[in-house]
């Protein structure tokens, strides 16, 4: 028998009879403000499932491991169930967003080297910054296991940045979450979608992410379908 076991801002996860698979179920909901603002959108969940399987199965045909297993229906996958880190491992290619905020700057310039933040996962606390020697006090993560989740980070923002380029959208920042297999193994889980990084269009700087709907600037919907639809193009392209 199925169980739900989870329900979050995005999707819903239900053990399977396999211990070790989870389905996955993405939502017609977006939210902002750390779950405070709420709303609903028809297709936005087989948008950003179809978004992030896309980019899983290019990260894997590159050598990514992730917790992918199989799509079951538009708006469900199967994954493999991970023992997660309670961490946001948040990459920023450009300023933005709370960069932009927190230091008094203008969003739009391209950052010397990529900047690298970890946050503690807590929606109650308000996802906090967390340092390296604060997640290991909190024994959290090791020192190992934050090499490896950073050094699968920098693989993925070098496989993502150009291919987002290609399809002409500027990878500006992302948030990756990472969790254990069952035999140990340090695995990319969660999604990659426009829900969780910022896409600007390369020629005009229109907002192809949710900051839409966290800036009420489009239809959610109607963008995730777009940058889809770039991103099938350049995938087909490539193959
Ligand atoms: P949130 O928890 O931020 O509201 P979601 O609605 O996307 O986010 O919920 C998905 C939850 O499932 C997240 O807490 C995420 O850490 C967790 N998760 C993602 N992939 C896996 C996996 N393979 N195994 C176990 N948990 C996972
Ligand atoms: N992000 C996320 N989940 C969070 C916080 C941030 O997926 O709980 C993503 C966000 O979509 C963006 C990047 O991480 O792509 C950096 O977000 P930032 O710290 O600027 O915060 P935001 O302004 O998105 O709240």
């Amino acid at each position: 028998m199925e169980k739900l076991i989870y329900t979050g801002k995005a999707k819903q996860m239900w053990q399977t009879d396999d211990p070790d698979v989870l389905r996955v179920v993405y939502m017609d909901q977006a939210t902002a403000l750390n779950g405070k603002k709420k709303e609903h959108f028809a297709g936005k969940g087989a948008a950003a499932k179809a978004i992030s399987d896309l980019v899983f199965h290019y990260l894997i045909k590159h050598g990514i491991p992730t917790h992918f297993i199989k799509q079951l229906s538009p708006t469900e996958d199967l994954v493999k169930k991970c023992d997660m880190f309670p961490l946001e491992f948040v990459t920023r290619n450009v300023i933005a967003g709370h960069f932009a905020s927190r230091y008094g700057l203008d969003e739009g310039k391209v950052l010397p080297e990529p900047v690298e933040e970890t946050f503690y996962k807590s929606d109650q606390l308000n996802d906090p910054f967390i340092n390296e020697s604060g997640t290991i006090a909190l024994g959290i993560a090791s020192h190992a296991d934050l090499e490896k989740a950073w050094s699968l980070s920098r693989e993925v923002n070098g496989l993502l940045k150009p291919l987002f380029e290609k399809a002409g959208m500027q990878l500006v920042d992302f948030k990756l979450e990472f969790g254990r297999l069952s035999d140990g193994k340090i695995v990319l889980a969660d999604e990659f979608s426009p829900d969780n990084c910022r896409l600007w269009d390369l020629k005009t700087k229109h907002h192809m992410d949710k900051d839409v709907y966290r800036r009420k600037l489009a239809d959610l919907t109607t963008t995730y379908d777009k940058v889809l639809a770039r991103l099938q193009k350049v995938v087909k392209e490539e193959a």
